[in-house]
């Protein structure tokens, strides 16, 4: 197993009617830039909620931040943050607006353009405090410290994440994911599924705890997937579905594994470019690059094809094929198309993707074997 450090300082304050609590969680006194998306809040009553929880406190709110946040949009806040001495940060909605507060909070205390530790993320290094009210169970990002932002003028989206992006708590009640449309609910759960995908399907597999847990969120999933996109709206399904999104990425299942990334990566460049829904482009990716990755995966796509998928009979070869072909059955019926043909996409912006990847030098992958050709090889697997 490998060697591992595990801490988490984000609190979760979960359940119904939790919002109300947000009041006691922040010190007195502070001024609050209420950070937020495109409007969902004010239609959904969540809006009302929190402003009705800060009641004692001198607010100023920055709306407007889109899905897949921009360095632009963002530039825009810190300018209004510096203006009002803003002193606490509160990112009331899905991964956009958390992981946008999480670059406002760094970029606050960064000496020099921000976009530099965008390109070189070790030279981010202190934040601002800030904490989050989840609209959207998907990324995980109100339990982690990492960010995604894109870049308008170069068609970048790159990640960072330091010690202290980790929002000092969040707030999750599921009751608010009832007003979500069923492209969101789709993309949320396969984003979790992927998470898990990323830090399980690696090698080698030597972390047994870890593999039960991962394997009890990918369960978990499939099993109430469809039901919380198709159905009416149950709580205790939302609750089972937001937990898992959560539990997916804030480190608990990855102490001891390696971890792969390069779908999220690869995936990256494709909402960089055609604008596709983060969850769309890991629906495409994943089945091509475990196809790709599959001789040095091979036992845990094995184990994955016993455990998670039942699969029990047929060559190794078989098995493995089955649970790929199983694992894009599940993203398809949940009404996320998987192939890059359905959303008009051909093979023209392959030189373009391998091109950035080779100059940046990346290497992808828990072996760092998935060097630009083989990521070319996964892309012409998802024409
Ligand atoms: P999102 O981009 O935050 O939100 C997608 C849409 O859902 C928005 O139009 C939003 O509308 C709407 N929405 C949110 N909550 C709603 C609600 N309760 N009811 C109705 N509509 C609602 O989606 P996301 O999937 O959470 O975040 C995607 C971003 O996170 C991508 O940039 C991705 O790369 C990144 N990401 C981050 C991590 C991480 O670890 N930090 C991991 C994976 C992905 P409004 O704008 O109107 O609110
Ligand atoms: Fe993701």
């Amino acid at each position: 197993m490998n060697n591992f450090v595990f801490k988490n300082s984000t609190k979760l304050i979960f359940g119904k009617g939790t919002i109300s609590s947000l009041a006691a969680e922040i010190p007195a006194g502070r001024r609050i830039m209420m950070t937020y998306g495109g409007g969902s809040i004010k239609k959904n009553g969540v809006y009302d909620q929190v402003k009705a929880a800060l009641s004692q406190f001198s607010v100023i709110e920055f709306g407007g931040i889109e899905p897949n946040p921009t360095y632009e949009t963002l530039m825009q806040a810190v300018a209004l943050a510096k203006e009002h001495h803003i002193d606490f940060f509160l990112a009331v909605g899905g991964g956009s607006v958390i992981d946008g507060t999480k670059f406002i909070v760094t970029a606050m205390l960064y000496n020099g353009d921000p976009w530099e530790f965008m390109l070189n993320p070790s030279k981010a290094q202190h934040a601002m405090p800030f904490a989050s009210v989840l609209t959207l169970p998907a990324t995980g990002s109100e339990m982690n410290n990492g960010s995604v932002i894109s870049k308008k003028a170069t068609q970048e989206k790159l990640a960072f994440a330091i010690a202290e992006t980790y929002p000092q708590f969040s707030i999750l009640d599921p009751e608010v994911t009832f007003s979500l449309p069923k492209r969101q609910l789709a993309n949320g759960v396969v984003d979790a599924y992927v998470h898990v995908m990323e830090q399980y399907l690696t090698y080698p597999s030597e972390s047994m705890i870890q593999d039960r847990f991962a394997e009890g969120i990918l369960s978990t999933l499939i099993e109430i997937g469809e039901k919380v996109v198709n159905d009416e709206p149950d709580y205790d399904l939302r609750a089972n579905f937001m937990l898992s999104a959560t539990m997916a990425l804030n480190g608990f299942i990855s102490m001891g594994v390696p971890q792969d990334w390069a779908t999220h990566m690869i995936g990256h460049e494709l909402t960089a470019l055609f604008g596709l829904d983060h969850g769309v482009t890991l629906a495409i990716i994943e089945p091509s690059l475990l196809r790709a990755t599959k001789e040095y995966k091979k036992t845990k796509l094995l184990q994955y094809a016993d455990r998670v998928w039942s699969i029990k009979h047929g060559t190794e070869e078989e098995r493995i094929e089955a649970a790929i072909d199983k694992t894009e059955a599940f993203y398809r019926n949940l009404g996320i198309k998987t192939k890059l043909h359905e959303y008009n996409i051909d093979n023209k912006s392959f030189d373009t993707i391998v091109d950035r990847f080779a100059k940046r030098g990346w290497k992808l992958g828990e072996k760092q074997l998935i060097t630009p050709d083989v990521i070319r090889e996964i892309l012409n697997g998802c024409l």
